[in-house]
């Protein structure tokens, strides 16, 4: 490989692959296309010394074609998105507008330069969500590849339609594509609207940590250096037309990773001199337990209670397994938070207008 093109790349997942991409494939270069909405941030990309930063759409077709062609592209990474499923609830036309219309866009883009031009070998990976295949009963299996698609927000639906389009580009046209769905991921550079970073900034500013309805919605939670192994390893060996399933093997309710955040904080300020100091608003620094801001708050409408991802194609196709524990990938996030504030401290004000969704 040699220049890839990553949209959303200034995002979480999306910046944590660049970061990924330049430590393992140092001689490759990356472009990032980026719109840089609320959820885009610069400083994600700082220190990724081999990619550039393109201020731009995904839905501008004309931009995408121009980049392929300039840079000698023959490689997508599919990130950029509306992502928060509450955003989708209270305005989703961002959702159709960028899910669906801009990969679209860059569907058709990618035809343009890849298939009527050069005819070069190419491929266009697209990532998306197990959000895809709906919700799950206690008892139910996991996601599979095959289980039929039942997306229940206006966000999955958008990712749905989305994963369509894809596949009806390489049967119709032979684009060479790949998807993964990934579970839930957790990590650094998330934007504090998610449930692990908005719960553990909450905390360590002595703020509520809203719980929705019993608490005990299940999530699979993947860290996201383990998404992006996932990832690379569709890049290299997925096989084109193919959709993989990428999963964390670590199934939670919601209330149990909320407890596991309170605990890992309250150890934290045990062990970590200074802490205190440094945030001095926090529930531990005050000699009390993180678990007492717990609040319990109306439930999300149509809330989805229960997702798992059955894996096995991905570890017998690709050789792919989830490396990190989510207790160790816990810590790992909470200390990188801990040591960053210089980078989610200027989204904490412009993020007070949405804390009102969480
Ligand atoms: P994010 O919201 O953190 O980042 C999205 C990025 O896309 C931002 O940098 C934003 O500026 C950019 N963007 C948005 N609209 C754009 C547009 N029209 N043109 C160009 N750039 C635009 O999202 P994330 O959590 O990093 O998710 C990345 C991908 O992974 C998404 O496709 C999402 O559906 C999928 N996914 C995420 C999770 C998760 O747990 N975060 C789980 C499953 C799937």
């Amino acid at each position: 490989m040699a220049n890839l093109l990553v949209t959303g790349g200034a995002g979480f997942i999306g910046g944590n692959f660049v970061h990924y991409w330049n430590a393992h494939h140092p001689d490759d270069r990356v472009i990032v296309l980026d719109a840089l909405t609320y959820a885009g941030n610069r400083a994600t990309l700082k220190g990724a010394t081999n990619a550039e930063l393109v201020i731009g759409n995904i839905i501008d077709t004309a931009l995408v074609e121009r980049l392929l062609r300039e840079h000698d592209i023959a490689t997508i990474v599919h990130f950029a998105a509306e992502s928060h499923v509450d955003r989708s609830i209270s305005g989703p036309d961002a959702f159709i507008d960028t899910n669906i219309l801009g990969t679209h866009s860059l569907l058709k883009a990618a035809r343009s330069v890849w298939l009527k031009g050069s005819g070069m070998p190419h491929r266009f990976h697209h990532i998306s969500t197990d959000e895809v295949f709906g919700s799950l009963g206690p008892e139910d299996p996991a996601f599979s590849e095959t289980t039929p698609y039942a997306p229940n927000s206006p966000y999955s639906a958008s990712k749905a339609a989305s994963n369509h389009l894809l596949r009806a580009y390489h049967h119709t046209f032979g684009l060479q594509v790949t998807t993964s769905n990934c579970s839930n991921n957790y990590g650094p550079y998330q934007y504090p609207e998610k449930l692990i970073p908005l719960f553990v900034l909450n905390a360590l500013h002595g703020r509520d940590l809203p719980i929705y309805g019993d608490g005990m919605n299940v999530r699979d939670w993947l860290h996201v250096e383990d998404h992006c192994r996932g990832i690379e390893a569709c890049l290299l060996r997925g096989k084109l037309g193919e959709t993989y399933n990428i999963g964390g093997g670590a199934e939670l309710p919601n209330l149990a990773v909320i407890d596991a955040i309170c605990a890992a904080i309250d150890r934290a300020f045990a062990d970590v001199e200074g802490l205190a100091e440094r945030f001095p608003d926090a529930a531990a620094a005050k000699g009390r337990r993180s678990e007492e801001l717990k609040v319990v708050v109306p439930d999300r409408p149509g809330h989805d209670r229960r997702y798992a991802i059955e894996a096995t194609k991905a570890r017998l196709e690709l050789g792919f397994r989830p490396q990190w524990g989510f207790e160790e990938g816990l810590r790992q996030t909470l200390r990188w938070y801990l040591d960053h504030k210089d980078w989610w401290r200027p989204l904490m004000q412009s993020r007070h207008e949405s804390c009102a969704l969480s």
